[in-house]
């Protein structure tokens, strides 16, 4: 007997998308069970948040530079897309990282984990925290466990055990960097659950740092497998990943360059009907929504106004990314380590900047630099209101405060991200939950991607397969839907 086949429609084309239909596609092959999917994307190219851009011998990405290699999402799919000879680590030669305070570059003390010290020597002798700050980091080990139960805020939950400054200087804008989001807003469980999870065990996040970096001769469940780069990205930029994904998918159809208007809940034997801009309407037994939480609100609302209601409370910031590159003799500064990042307290307009070329081989031609900034976030988004020349303007004037760099680029290129980072607020897990419940009313309907259980693209990768599982499953159990 033939075996039946299904239908799954995947809205967005992004990483988390990409990924879904990925795991959809080995599947059917793995198993002989026939699935035809068709994926509908907005823009043109695919790949969403990540695009990559070669100029003139630079390689430019205007969204993603990286992933984290600990998570095993971003690795190990390159490795089964055959690519694991493409990922490149950084430079090891150049690793430190500076942070702009007072008025200038104070290099981040060797053997800070994620904004806490785990080698007391060069955090001692640095001077980023005065020596009030540096004893109100050292108390933290004398701060008894937080009695209440639920959720605070990160801002809130470093400021506790680790003090103001250390907070302001340097955890800041570490760690709320990578949402571009605001320490008093995102939820410290659904960002860095680790820390909240060592003072449980261990009554202190410094003495769980420290033990761990002694017993073992480094930081076990922060550290990269085997000692190598935190971070990696593949030779010629993010967008292979992406190319890669594309070639793998089988016999699924894509529909790029269109916007999926509408969802309707339509009659047997198919779950849903997608309202397609442009292209006639499409019926589809299973349907993945792979976009932003704010674009499945828009999608959800008509049919289920509580569950759009708890999407829409994922709120998004808006950032740019604005690339320079300079000509290498005789630049102004000696670039050597990965970058630097701003605390909000300093008032400037940046968020971060990278030393691309210091940090990573193969993003410029030998006689350039090539240097990455990082404008918005949220709470900062009304600089994100100057035109693209405007916005140059401001990192050059920037750069030249922070760096003395003075020369013109060779090249500028800026990218917009309007409502590109989702925000987990305190309470997020809470909201998923809820999110999940609502969910059981609408079987076959699924959501993936950035917005829910991780912004960073092992994350989603990670989500996007286990959605195509999920999917998988629903159809085992043998399609039924009761409204
Ligand atoms: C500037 C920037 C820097 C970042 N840096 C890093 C980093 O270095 N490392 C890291 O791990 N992560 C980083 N991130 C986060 C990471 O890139 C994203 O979280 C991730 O790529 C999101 O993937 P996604 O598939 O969930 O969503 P997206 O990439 O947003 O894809 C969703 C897709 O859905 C499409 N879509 C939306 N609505 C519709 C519709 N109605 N019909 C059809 N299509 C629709 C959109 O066009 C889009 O292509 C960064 C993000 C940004 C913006």
């Amino acid at each position: 007997m033939q075996p039946v086949s299904r239908t799954v429609l995947i809205v967005g084309g992004g990483i988390a998308g990409l990924s879904a239909a990925y795991g959809l596609a080995e599947s059917a092959t793995a198993r002989d069970s026939p699935i035809q999917c068709t994926l509908v994307e907005a823009e043109p190219r695919l790949g969403g948040k990540i695009l990559t851009e070669q100029v003139g011998g630079f390689v430019i990405e205007g969204g993603p530079d990286s992933f984290l290699s600990q998570k095993p999402g971003g690795v190990e799919l390159c490795r089964r897309l055959g690519l694991a000879d493409r990922v490149i680590g950084t430079n090891r030669d150049r690793r430190k990282t500076y942070v702009y305070s007072k008025g200038r570059l104070e290099e981040l003390p060797e053997g800070w984990a994620l904004g806490v010290p785990t080698k007391l020597g060069p955090f001692l002798k640095s001077g980023l925290l005065s020596w009030r700050g540096k004893l109100r980091l050292g108390a933290e080990l004398l701060i008894p466990r937080r009695s209440a139960r639920g959720d605070e805020s990160l801002g809130a939950f470093f400021r506790r055990r680790l003090g103001e400054e250390a907070l302001e200087r340097i955890i800041e804008p570490l760690m709320t960097g990578i949402y571009a989001g605001d320490a008093d807003s995102l939820s410290i469980q659904a960002t860095f659950p680790r820390f909240p999870e060592m003072e449980r065990q261990a009554g202190s996040i410094v003495r769980a740092l420290l033990g761990s970096w002694r017993r073992r001769g480094q930081i076990s469940n922060l550290s990269p497998p085997s000692g190598g780069s935190p971070f990696v990205t593949l030779q010629g930029g993010l967008s292979e990943m992406v190319q890669a994904l594309t070639a793998r998918l089988g016999r699924l159809s894509v529909l790029a360059g269109y916007r999926v208007r509408a969802v309707r809940v339509s009659g047997p034997p198919r779950g849903y009907e997608v309202v397609i801009e442009g292209a006639a309407p499409l019926a589809t037994d299973a349907l993945v929504l792979a976009v932003p939480a704010c674009d499945a609100a828009s999608l959800i609302e008509p049919l289920d106004a509580e569950l759009g209601a708890l999407l829409r409370g994922i709120p998004y910031a808006s950032t740019a990314t604005i690339s320079l590159g300079f000509p290498r003799k005789d630049f102004s500064h000696h670039l050597d380590g990965y970058g630097f990042v701003v605390p909000r307290i300093e008032g400037r307009a940046l968020l971060a900047v990278t030393w691309t070329s210091s940090k990573w081989s193969h993003r410029a031609p030998d006689e350039a630099v090539l240097l990455r900034a990082y404008v918005g976030g949220a709470g900062r988004e009304t600089v994100l209101e100057r035109d693209d020349d405007g916005l140059v303007g401001l990192v050059r004037a920037e750069l030249r405060d922070m760096m003395g760099v003075t020369e013109a680029p060779v090249l500028a290129k800026v990218y917009r991200w309007p409502r590109a980072m989702p925000q987990y607020l305190v309470g997020h897990l809470e909201r998923l939950a809820a999110i999940d419940e609502r969910l059981v009313r609408w079987p076959g309907l699924f959501l993936t991607g950035a917005g829910y259980r991780g912004v960073g693209i092992p994350d989603c990768i990670g989500d996007g397969l286990a959605t195509a599982e999920r999917v998988r499953a629903y159809f085992d159990k043998g399609v039924s839907r009761a409204v």
